[in-house]
């Protein structure tokens, strides 16, 4: 059936957005969910902002015309909140590109690097998985190492040794976060110098998706790096996922290739209106980073003592935890501790043999704890 669909796309499955969606105990329609499966900002844009960008939409969007598909004025912002945030004055416009979401210019960069068998993509697991399913999508190789059980740093001789090793085609582009997801660790000084040490052959991607919660960054590296890519996110602590906006910070010949490869009006007016608005109302809309940051000491501190578990520390707005060692059948155990969370309406993710679960307002992170605690308490371990 359907002879003319690529044959390799068999094996892929759709990006699942909550995995498990369909299987295990239904979530009861009279039961408040809690999100916390996708590391969104629990909090929706303050209602007076809301109504302003409403305003915004009736005064200012013609919906018979176009995008501007330039997004100079988006463009200029954003250059200007990078050169803050990074106490720098080199990124200008030229240095941004913006996407569908970032994972638009994962596409897009993967499309301008390694498409036509040029080149092959190195990940250290456990990452965002999105860089190694868009790659399978476009018949791109993947290189993968692993990482330190004890704190997820990157096993960095397998990654110089598979740099060395691969070939036909070699590898020419690195995907890392910073921090990592779902591990929430940022880059250490030893996995920095070795990307510095990479050669100027290899693009290296470095996703800043939770900045604005780690406060860690490599922008103000950038211009001495023209093999470096820095991407952001407006879906996390801008708290506009659903207008689906993500930008590129680089080299301005690294951004004209990208720009040559995506589509003409990839970002539809209302999301660069919301984008833009968020850039000028940023202080307003980053208010509630502290407090998310607060509570989540408070869950990692609740939930650190319990024997069942082990818990890392996190520099983002989700915490990643395993079962301790003690436990027998541990993937068993987790998905039945996914399930029965769900089935309370707390929605976390399974993922890497751990647990990665979502800051969300104090009352979730509440129950979180408690829905978490009081499950454990009726195993042996
Ligand atoms: C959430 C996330 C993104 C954001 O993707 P968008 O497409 O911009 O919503 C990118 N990278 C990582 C690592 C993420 O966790």
């Amino acid at each position: 059936m359907l002879n003319f669909i690529r044959s390799d796309l068999a094996q892929l499955t759709a990006y699942q957005p909550h995995p498990g969606g369909t299987s295990g105990e239904p979530v009861k329609s009279d039961i408040t969910i809690d999100r916390l499966d996708s590391n969104e900002s629990p909090f929706d844009l303050p209602s007076e902002l809301k109504e302003k960008l409403a305003w915004n939409y009736q005064q200012i969007i013609e919906n018979n015309r176009y995008p501007d598909g330039s997004y100079v004025a988006l463009k200029n912002a954003i250059a200007q909140y990078v050169n803050e945030s990074a106490q720098t004055t080199e990124i200008n416009l030229n240095n941004i590109s913006v996407g569908n979401g970032s994972d638009e210019l994962i596409r897009s960069v993967l499309i301008a690097t390694c498409l036509k068998g040029e080149g092959a993509v190195l990940i250290a697991n456990p990452t965002f998985s999105m860089y190694g399913i868009i790659a399978q999508t476009l018949g791109i190789p993947v290189v993968t190492v692993g990482r330190s059980e004890t704190d997820f740093a990157i096993d960095l001789s397998a990654a110089q040794e598979a740099i060395n090793q691969t070939q036909n085609p070699p590898i020419r582009l690195v995907f890392v976060v910073h921090p990592n997801s779902p591990t929430a660790n940022a880059l250490t000084a030893k996995e920095l110098d070795w990307l510095r040490s990479l050669p100027e052959n290899i693009l290296v991607v470095i996703d800043e998706a939770y900045f604005e919660f780690s406060q860690t960054t490599v922008a103000n590296e950038l211009a001495k790096r023209p093999n470096w890519m820095i991407l952001r996110t407006f879906s996390k602590a801008f708290r506009l996922a659903a207008h689906r906006v993500g930008y590129a910070i680089a080299h301005p010949q690294l951004i004209t290739a990208l720009e040559k490869v995506r589509l003409p009006y990839n970002l539809p007016s209302f999301s660069q209106a919301a984008a833009l608005f968020a850039m000028n109302y940023r202080q307003e809309l980053l208010a509630t980073i502290p407090q998310i940051l607060a509570e989540r000491e408070q869950l990692i501190n609740s939930l650190s003592g319990h024997p069942a578990l082990k818990i890392w520390p996190s520099a983002a707005n989700f915490i990643y935890l395993r079962l301790a060692p003690t436990n027998s059948d541990r993937t068993a155990k987790l998905t039945a501790l996914t399930q029965k969370l769900k089935s309370q309406g707390t929605l976390i993710r399974q993922i890497s043999g751990g647990l990665r679960i979502t800051i969300g307002t104090p009352e979730e992170n509440q129950r979180s704890i408690q829905r978490l605690k009081t499950t454990l308490d009726t195993w042996e371990f």
